[in-house]
């Protein structure tokens, strides 16, 4: 619903973060946050690499659209994440009054714009955000299992590895 011509492009840059933290060994979710068509912040997610369970990448990117942007209000701000925000992150997107987000793959587990529950596109009487899927989400999603295909692989090897040393 909605979806505009340059939203695949500032998705391509938040792919990009994606894969950026793909091969950092982090869950592979990019986010860019946008004000007046400027790209003002890019992440992918840094939650093993700080040790922080809240270092998703959209959280990084509204932290420093605070900073950059001198105001805690982003409303003339969107964001653009590959993977469907975690309820963690639809809070911090309401609370800053961001105007719009987009985002790709949908999260079963964990999404809070409509597959594990629905907080991100309620209607609100002070703030609604306006919400647009599944923008390239498919190119996301592959991302995303091939991420975890590998972490499996990994944690099997090493399981035998181990085995062979004892
Ligand atoms: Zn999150």
């Amino acid at each position: 619903m909605g979806v505009k011509e340059s939203d695949e492009a500032y998705m391509r840059l938040a792919i990009q973060e994606a894969k950026n933290g793909f091969d950092r060994g982090e869950v592979p979710v990019g986010a860019v946050l946008v004000f007046q068509n400027q790209v003002v912040a890019a992440f992918s997610n840094q939650v093993e690499s700080l040790m922080d369970a809240t270092a998703h990448a959209e959280m990084l990117c509204l932290k420093k659209g605070f900073s950059v942007l001198k105001n805690w209000r982003l409303m003339d701000c969107v964001l653009y994440t590959t993977l469907e925000p975690c309820p963690m992150c639809a809070g911090a997107l309401i609370s800053s009054r961001i105007k719009r987000v987009v985002w790709g793959a949908p999260d079963l587990r964990q999404g809070a714009g409509g597959s594990l529950i629905s907080l991100l596109g309620q209607k609100h009487p002070i703030h609604t955000v306006e919400v647009s899927s599944n923008v390239l989400g498919e190119e996301s999603s592959h991302l995303m299992k091939l991420f975890f295909q590998r972490r499996r692989a990994w944690k099997k090897s090493l399981k035998i590895s181990l085995n062979s040393n004892t």
